[in-house]
């Protein structure tokens, strides 16, 4: 088995649903599962995982990685939020994996409003990470393609080009297909 995975998808695909149901899956057996996310994402509090449909579990919120170890024993690291984290964090997680016995599995967005990957991501895949692609469909009304894509909007409705890769909260992004993100983000059809 692989022992770093990204599960990646776009905003409301489930991912931290997913993560919160593998933790329970874990510890009902009795493995020991550490669970961590990044400091700056509050969205809910900052020491709970939580899920658009209801479910929460308590987390460790850290601004890096650099003096984090996992407690002795434990078998699984799961990362929410990964996106948020720097590459440098990434190898730490790589050396937990590979040096301290951890199955790490990660979760968040692969590319932020503007099209451009994340650099934590893009540093999960130079690693070797293990990809899992979380799939939902587009958030326009009535398309069903698949979700690749995220539109950040303004208080207006205006789509935003130029905006910061690392905004937090999700109230103003919508999750849509390759299609209707190039009609919408540039303006013209494909
Ligand atoms: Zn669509």
């Amino acid at each position: 088995m692989a022992n770093l995975h990204f599960h990646y998808g776009t905003m409301g695909s489930s991912k931290s649903a997913e993560l919160i149901i593998t933790a329970y899956n874990f510890k009902r057996n009795g493995t020991s599962v550490a669970m961590v996310k990044p400091r700056c994402d509050n969205r809910f509090g900052d020491t709970k995982i939580t899920s658009r449909i209801g479910i929460s579990m308590d987390a460790i919120s850290l601004k890096n990685l650099d003096e984090y170890r996992p407690a002795p024993g434990t078998s699984i690291l799961l990362v929410d939020e990964v996106q948020f984290f720097a590459p440098s964090d990434i190898d730490h997680m790589v050396d937990i994996a590979d040096n301290h016995g951890v199955i790490v599995m990660t979760y968040g967005l692969m590319v932020d409003s503007n099209e451009k990957i994340f650099p934590a991501a893009r540093r999960l895949i130079e690693v070797g990470a293990k990809l899992h692609r979380m799939e939902s469909n587009c958030q326009i009304p009535g398309c069903l393609c698949l979700a690749t894509h995220h539109l950040r909007f303004d208080a207006t409705g205006h789509v935003i080009r130029d905006g910061d890769q690392f905004a937090m909260g999700d109230t103003n992004y919508k999750s849509v297909c390759r299609r209707h993100f190039y009609e919408i983000y540039h303006g013209r059809s494909h």
